[in-house]
């Protein structure tokens, strides 16, 4: 065994799911039909779990423009911009993300993963303090490991909490960094962004959005969350990913001030990592135009993100705290959930299992998320199949 040891408890949990016959965290999606189907174990399953907000996977323009653009630049760049250069999409791209958000800077990274370890981990280093949401995404959490800052963990969207910390912290409050994300991913809850901004403008420090979730979703252009309480003012940094709702993979990270171009000769997620390939670019520009004007498909999101919140809680469901595109669904032992989430794959539901260390405050969950692209015969079928399910489990499992 020996490196391997470490891994024993994973391949004991590994073990069991076999037994039970079922791999949750490894399905195949056998064949992709549309945004919101594939065939999975052989028959036609609806996606309740994807972060397709938009469904702009299959956008016919996306689709062409990535097909135009592999047939004249080729499948990949095969290197990292500083070593092996920058194509022109690469800048235009970068330009057209400042646009759309009113910033000064862009910089494109080849994951919204990578965006966030390489500009954490650029800005604070050793003697800085990094003050982050205690449910923050697992690249928050690497970025601010990697560059050695403090970190200090409020409770997740409790302003009164990250206000207990930013006193202690007198004077080096003003040079701290807060993270939080725009729509968190497993509870489908938004920063209390306002609250924020409003510490913010008393203890001065640095502030920075992730809207891996919430680009596309929230505010009148899709902005996200920024965007949608009047922030954009006073945001230092917004991150985000093309991997959501933009249908592709990639990410960015957009700033006003100007030294932002400054973290690309230090970032090594930047420079020692290959850029995104001209599909993706090409496929990203087009998502953005879409997305921006896209109101019609926010509305058709909204609309289902509410039938799906508001049927699921009818049936006597406790959900995450409000409805958003990410419906937190709690759930009670680890057995119970797995065996949910087996009986609706079973009746051609796919949604997401979550189960602690991985989900917020230990509980297990089965996260679900719907599309723009989701009918209203979708979300009800949806509905449909979790009530065959209420009948069989124990409802009241609410967070502490
Ligand atoms: N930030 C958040 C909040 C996320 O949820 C994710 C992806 N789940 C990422 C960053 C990473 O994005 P990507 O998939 O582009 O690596």
């Amino acid at each position: 065994m020996g490196l391997f040891n470490k891994l024993a408890l994973i391949a004991q949990a590994r073990k069991t799911l076999n037994e039970m016959g079922i791999d949750p965290f490894n399905v195949e999606i056998e064949e992709i039909l549309s945004p919101t189907e594939a065939r999975i174990a052989g028959r036609r399953v609806l996606l309740a779990g994807t972060n397709n907000y938009l469904g702009l996977t299959f956008d016919p323009q996306c689709i062409e423009a990535a097909c135009q653009a592999t047939r004249s630049e080729g499948t990949g760049t095969t290197g990292s911009r500083m070593a092996n250069g920058t194509f022109s999409g690469h800048r235009a791209l970068e330009r057209e993300l400042a646009e759309f958000f009113g910033c000064a800077k862009a910089i494109v990274f080849s994951t919204g993963f990578v965006a966030n370890l390489g500009v954490i981990s650029t800005l604070t280093g050793p003697g800085d303090t990094v003050i982050i949401d205690g449910d923050s995404h697992a690249s928050i959490y690497d970025g601010c490991r990697m560059g050695g800052a403090d970190i200090l963990r409020f409770r997740h969207n409790d302003a009164a909490d990250l206000e207990k910390r930013l006193r202690r912290l007198g004077d080096r409050a003003k040079n701290a960094l807060v993270i939080v994300e725009g729509i968190y991913s497993m509870l489908g809850d938004r920063a209390p962004l306002a609250e924020i901004v409003s510490l913010k403008k008393q203890y001065g420090f640095w502030l920075m959005v992730d809207e891996a979730h919430s680009l596309g979703v929230l505010g009148k252009k899709g902005r996200g969350l920024v965007e949608e309480d009047g922030c954009m003012g006073d945001v230092d940094f917004i991150v985000g990913t093309f991997s959501k709702s933009l249908g592709a993979i990639g990410g960015f990270c957009v700033s006003n001030h100007p030294e932002l171009d400054l973290v690309r000769y230090a970032s090594r997620s930047y420079l020692f990592t290959a850029s995104p390939s001209p599909a993706t670019i090409a496929s990203v520009r087009q998502a953005l135009q879409a997305l921006a004007a896209g109101a019609d498909l926010r509305e058709r999101l909204w609309a289902n993100a509410r039938k799906l919140y508001e049927g699921l809680s009818e049936l006597g469901y406790r959900l995450g705290p409000e409805p958003t595109p990410v419906v937190a669904v709690y759930m009670g032992s680890k057995e119970e959930t797995l065996a949910c989430w087996k009986e609706l794959l079973d009746n051609g539901i796919y949604v997401n299992l979550v189960l602690p260390p991985a989900a917020p405050e230990g509980k297990s969950l089965l996260r679900c998320s719907v599309s723009a692209a989701h009918t209203e015969e979708q979300v009800k079928r949806i509905v449909y199949m979790f009530k065959d399910l209420a009948a069989k489990v124990s409802l009241q499992h609410a967070p502490a």
